[in-house]
Formats: C-alpha cells, structure tokens, sequence
C-alpha cells in the first residue's frame, strides 16, 4: 500500500452536510481543506435525506413575527430536563447567520416553505411554518466531473428512479392514481427520469438532501477542496503534548495528512455499529433489534474521538432520531430500508401492536411515534408494530414499499412483505395478532373516523397531522374508516435516521460535529461564522497541498457542454484520449470461498473507479483458466492505479496472490485507432 504525507491546513472527516459546511466555511476564508470520506460516495445520509432543517430565526421566519422568546419556549418544553441554555443560545445566534451565509457565499440555496409545521404543533411557542426549511431543485450538471460521484438516492424511496420533492412534488405523487392532472404531472417527472437516466445513467434535476448536496459539493469543487472518496481516517494523530497535528488515512489515498490547524470529525453516528448500540441503547441490547438506512454510521466517530478523550453524549433527551421502517426482503434475500417518515398518518392505515391495539397517532412525527413504538414493545425480544390498511387505503396510498393501484402487489405478497387477507378475523390470525383486540380497534377507530375524530390519540388534530397526512381528504386529512376488504398488513420495525452527538470530553463544540484543534498557543483555529468572516471571498485558492491528479478540478475548470455535464467516464470509448493506458493483470489465491463473500465490495470500489473515468473494462478470467483478472485503466499516471489497485478490498484481503500494472500503447486495430489515433 503506498504511503505519502500530504499537508493541508484543515482535514475534515466525512462529506455530508456537516462536515461540508465545515469545510466550505474553512475553504472561503483562505485555508486549504481536505475532505476525506470513506465511501465511493461524496454527500453522507445527507444526501439520501429529506434535506429539511429546522432553523428558527431565519429571514422568513423573522419575517412573520417569530420572537427568540418563541423559539425558546418551543424547545424548552421538548428538550425538558435536558435542556441546555449556553448549547441552545449557540444553537440560535449562529444558525440563522450560517444559513445566510450559505446562501449569499456558496452554491446552496433553499426554499422556504409556506407551510412547514413544528412537529410538535400543540406545544408552547410552536409555529406552522417560518422555521423548517428544505434544499432547492437543483440540475446536477453543476457538479461536472463530480455528478456520478454524489450519493443516489435511497431506491426505496424514490418513485420508479424519481424521487418526489417533499412538499410540492408528494400531493401530486398521492394523487396520481386518482387524478389526471396528478397523473400528467407525475408522468412528466418520470418520463425526464427515465430518458435521463438511460442517456447519461442519473436524472439531473436533484431534489431534497441530494439537493443540498450537490450544492455543496459543487461549492467545494469551485473552492479547490480536495475531495478524497473510498479514503477512510483510520487515527487521529496527537504530538506528545496532545495537540492534534493530522490523521492516518487509508484507502484510495492511504498515507498521512498533516492537518495546520486540526481535524474536523463529521463522520455521521454509530447506528451500524451492533456492539455500540448495545452499549448506549436500551431497547437494543444484544445489537441485533434494529435497521437503519443512515449509510457511513458505523461508530468511527466514537472510535476516532475516544483516544482523544471524546465520549458519546447520554445527557440527552433521546440518544437518536427514531423512525419506522418497514423491511423488504426480495425474493433473492436483498434487503430495502423504507423508512416512514411520514408515519401512517394516511387516512385508512393504522398501526398496532401484538394485542391488535394502537399504541401511538400515527399522524405524530416518525420521532414521536417511534419512541412510543419502543415503549410499548418493552420486555419484548423484538421491536415491531403492525400497518394495517383496508382496500380503499391500500389502492389509493399503498403501503410504504408496496405501491398502491395500479402497481400489481403479487410480489410484494409473494415475498412476505404484504399480507392481505379477506376479512379483519383471517388477517389477525395470519399475522398473528390478537382477533379479538383488532376487531376492537378498528370497530372504535371507525366510529371516530367516519366524524373525523380521534378520541384515543387525537390523531388528525392540528396542521402537523395534517401535513403527513392528505389534504384533500375529507372530513380530515388523517382519518378514514377501515371498513372495505381485502385488509392488508406490513410489519413495521424500528430504525434510527440521525446520529448521536459525541463530544470532546472537556471541549466545548456545538454541534454533532465534533473539531479537534491545536492548542491555543500553536496557530489560530479555523474561525467559525461570524459577520466579518461571511465576507470572505469564495474564490480564495488553497494555501498549501496541491490537488493530487484525482481530485476534484478548482475554479476555472473547463465545463464540458456535453449533454450529461463533463464526466470523464461518460466519455465514449472511441473519442481520443491523451492519457496513458495501463494493462492491469491479478492473479488470485485459491481462497474462492473469501472472494465470493468480498466479491460485491471489490465490484463497487471498481465501479466506483469506472465511474471516475480510470477504468475503462475490467473483468474475471473465464472458468478453466488459472484464476484472476484483468483491466483497462486510462490514467494520468501509474500511481493513480497503484493507489486503485492497493484499496481493492480483495486485494487488502490478502485474495490477490500477485499483479502487474503495464503502461500500454495501444496502435493496431480499429479500437486502438479510434481510441488514441493509433499511438506510436
Ligand atoms: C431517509 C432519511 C431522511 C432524513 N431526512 C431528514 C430531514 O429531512 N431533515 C433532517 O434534519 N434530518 C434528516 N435525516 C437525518 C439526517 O440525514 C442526518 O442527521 C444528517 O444527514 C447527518 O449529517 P452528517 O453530515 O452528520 O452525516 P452524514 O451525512 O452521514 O455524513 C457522514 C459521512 O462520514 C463518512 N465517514 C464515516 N466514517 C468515516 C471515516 N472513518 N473516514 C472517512 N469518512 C467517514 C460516512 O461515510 C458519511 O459519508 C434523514 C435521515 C434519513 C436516513
């Protein structure tokens, strides 16, 4: 594995919307900035989110009268005991004034929801809107070299490729099916998707925390941030007297960083992280009674701020984000997350539990009613509700993964995923829950429904309800009876969707991002926001650690006015390239068993490197030949593929018994000509 140093004034670990803004912020002020990142993947959770922020106190809030007093009593009956006045007046001095700055000094941009409720809609001091905001569509042509380089959506979520905008897109998506208007809306959406994706293999315009993010990164690219993809921090290094002085990286760009003025640790939460969720979570502790769709979490922020003297927060109201999910299983044992954001808040789905009772208002936040559904399934081995949905919620709605009429559900059912059964009776006896106590249910559930009443949980009760539920539904957007079968069930388990915070044990950082830094003595730290910084030009170049050959390009980058935006691997193999070719050949150990089980890593990191343009064909010897594998590689120099070859996970497995990487100078037949103009 090769080993370099590369010096930079700030490294930031973690290229979601934490650790970007961190850089971002660092880059326009004048330092130079590395962001490593231990995916294929530029962009986090963040960029498979909702991309919505809560940030009271911005312009439009101030505009329509929101007080700080407001705000504070908001959170203070929230956060109850746990409320923390110096982290909350940091919270609110500096949010609005970032997100200003974002807007007015980088690429990002936002919407500003007329209608976006507090979660908490009967709480003190909450507000329908002028608090919540969410990224603005953006045409990921932007980014150049860097669109495929963003994280895609979560599949589950998006609507056959398209991923509805929360807000404006979801009515006409609810709608589809039962509205030609909504129909040609969504048909528009999906058509653009289709022929997009299938020219230039991603649609272009990006919505929610794609959004955010590809702004971001489009920011950080224009700003000459170093963005080093499949480059896990692996150490944080410390001089003797404790001061941080950079990290060990492994990876694409193994080696050292000598970080001037300290390290940045944005690396998401420890929801992946079995034996720490066992340890800080309650209701998980034998780490085997949870999913999640979060990407990246796998507790190295712990690990990383441990030795530093960091530890994980548990003065905290809740130590996650919780939220439903619901898990697909295809018929091939793939595994799709779907998580309910929305909850069940639908009119005609309720939740139960193994008695067949409700147990929370499905129309609460995903947040709320995941902690009752925690609560509830205390003393049980398993967290787990179940939807319930007559007909008429079923074919006009679906069930989160199982798409409503005119989408078949044959397969859903087929894999277990969806019970349907003709009568409440049979479906309580085929998912196991309690007959008598479901029949119960649903008969008080009706009677309140059909008034548009909720006596058990109020559920359908304020404008929050309202916004997860349907809006054109009458008598109120949460309640329809469950009156027509077939009935349909989905068993709904427990996820976590945000990370938990870690702190520097005597620090004082104020956010879920924690910076280690030089002393004070040694030089300045990175300024954080403030009204004289935001001034700070965007253009400023790095001040040291040039770009290596597989960065991203800095301002001035020429942009390609191809079709799909400047990517080196959408470039046709038959244009002429003046880079070098490389013969890369593997020979493999006879450790089949190991490759199989490593087999869909070593194909993504190599994708991943296709993707960027280095690898042009790669593929297996074919059965009867001794084993092993070759590859085109199309490279500025060797190093770039000694640094592919090194990261490939079968090859840091110890399955590759030996390889060559050969300069090669393609001259004769057609492709060769096409290729380089037969080079000689
Ligand atoms: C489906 C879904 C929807 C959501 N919607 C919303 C919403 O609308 N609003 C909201 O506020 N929140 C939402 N959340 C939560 C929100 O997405 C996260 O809280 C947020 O994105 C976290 O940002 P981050 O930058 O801290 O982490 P991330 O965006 O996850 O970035 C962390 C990055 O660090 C990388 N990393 C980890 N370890 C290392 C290492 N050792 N070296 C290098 N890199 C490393 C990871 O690979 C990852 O890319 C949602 C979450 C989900 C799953």
């Amino acid at each position: 594995m090769s080993s370099k140093t590369v010096k930079c004034d700030l490294l930031v670990i973690g290229s979601g919307a934490a650790g970007m803004a961190a850089a971002l912020k660092a880059a326009s002020e004048g330092h130079s900035v590395i962001v490593a990142e231990k995916s294929q993947w530029l962009g986090g959770t963040t960029a498979i989110s909702g991309g919505w922020a809560w940030v009271p106190g911005n312009k439009q809030g101030v505009a329509q009268g929101d007080t700080r007093q407001e705000i504070e009593t908001y959170i203070r009956a929230l956060a109850k005991d746990c409320y923390k006045a110096e982290m909350v007046d940091t919270f609110l001095d500096e949010v609005p004034e970032a997100i200003d700055w974002l807007e007015r000094d980088t690429d990002v941009e936002f919407v500003y929801p007329e209608m976006a409720p507090d979660y908490q809609m009967d709480a003190p001091g909450a507000k329908p809107s002028g608090r919540a905001i969410s990224g603005k569509v953006v045409d990921a042509r932007t980014l150049g070299e860097n669109r495929l380089r963003l994280r895609p959506y979560l599949d589950t979520y998006t609507v056959f490729g398209y991923m509805p905008e929360v807000g404006p897109d979801i009515a006409q998506f609810l709608h589809a099916n039962q509205s030609w208007k909504s129909f040609a809306y969504v048909s528009k959406k999906l058509l653009k998707t289709w022929a997009e994706t299938v020219l230039c293999r991603r649609s272009f315009d990006r919505t929610n925390g794609n959004s955010l993010m590809v702004r971001m990164v489009s920011s950080a690219a224009k700003l000459g941030i170093r963005m080093w993809t499949e480059t896990p921090v692996t150490k944080i290094l410390q001089s003797e007297n404790g001061v941080v002085t950079g990290a060990v990286l492994g990876g694409v760009h193994a080696g050292t960083v000598e970080a001037r003025l300290g390290v940045v640790i944005a690396a998401g939460g420890y929801s992946s992280d079995p034996a720490l969720r066992a340890e800080y979570w309650g209701h998980d502790p034998h780490g085997d009674n949870h999913f999640t769709p979060t990407v990246g979490h796998d507790g190295d922020n712990v690990r990383l701020a441990a030795p530093l003297g960091g530890h994980v927060d548990t003065d905290v109201h809740e130590p996650a984000a919780w939220a439903p999910v619901t898990v697909f299983t295809g018929l091939r044992g793939q595994q799709r997350i779907f998580p309910h954001l929305r909850a069940f808040g639908l009119p005609g789905l309720i939740a139960v539990n193994r008695k067949g009772e409700r147990f929370a208002n499905e129309s609460s936040s995903y947040h709320d009613f995941g902690m009752a559904m925690i609560q509830d399934n205390v003393g049980q081995n398993e967290t787990f509700g179940y939807i319930i949905a007559d007909s008429k919620a079923m074919n006009k709605y679906g069930i989160g993964y199982a798409k409503p009429w005119p989408i078949p559900q044959g397969y859903f059912k087929k894999t277990g995923f969806l019970h349907k059964a003709g009568t409440v009776e049979e479906l309580a006896l085929e998912i196991g829950v309690d007959v008598a106590g479901l029949k119960k249910t649903l008969a008080e559930f009706n009677a309140g429904a059909a008034k548009g009443e909720d006596p058990k949980f109020n559920r359908g009760s304020n404008w929050f309800h309202h916004f997860k539920g349907d809006m054109e539904h009458q008598p109120n957007p949460n309640l329809e009876p469950l009156d027509k079968g077939p009935y349909y069930a989905a068993r709904s388990r427990w996820a976590t969707s945000a990370p938990t915070r870690v702190w520097p044990s005597t620090g004082t950082a104020r956010s879920s991002t924690t910076t280690t830094s030089r002393s004070p003595d040694s030089s300045p730290p990175v300024p954080r926001p403030s009204a004289s910084s935001a001034a700070a030009t965007r253009a400023t170049a790095p001040t040291s650690g040039p770009p290596s050959s597989s960065d991203t390009p800095s301002a001035g980058t020429p942009r390609s006015s191809r079709r799909c935006g400047a990517n080196p691997s959408r470039r046709p193999f038959w244009k002429r390239s003046d880079m070098p070719f490389f013969l890369v050949r593997y020979t493999y150990t006879g450790d089949t068993a190991g490759r199989d089980e490593h087999r869909p890593e070593h194909k993504s990191h190599l994708q991943a490197a296709a993707d960027r343009g280095l690898i042009l064909g790669s593929g297996p010897f074919a059965a009867g030949e001794e084993p092993g594998a070759a590859m085109i590689y199309e490279a500025a120099g060797k190093q770039d593929v000694v640094d592919v070859v090194d990261a490939d996970p079968f090859r840091t497995h110890g399955f590759v018994a030996s390889y060559d990487i050969t300069e090669w100078i393609p001259m004769i037949g057609p492709w060769a000509v096409a290729a380089v103009g037969g080079r000689s």
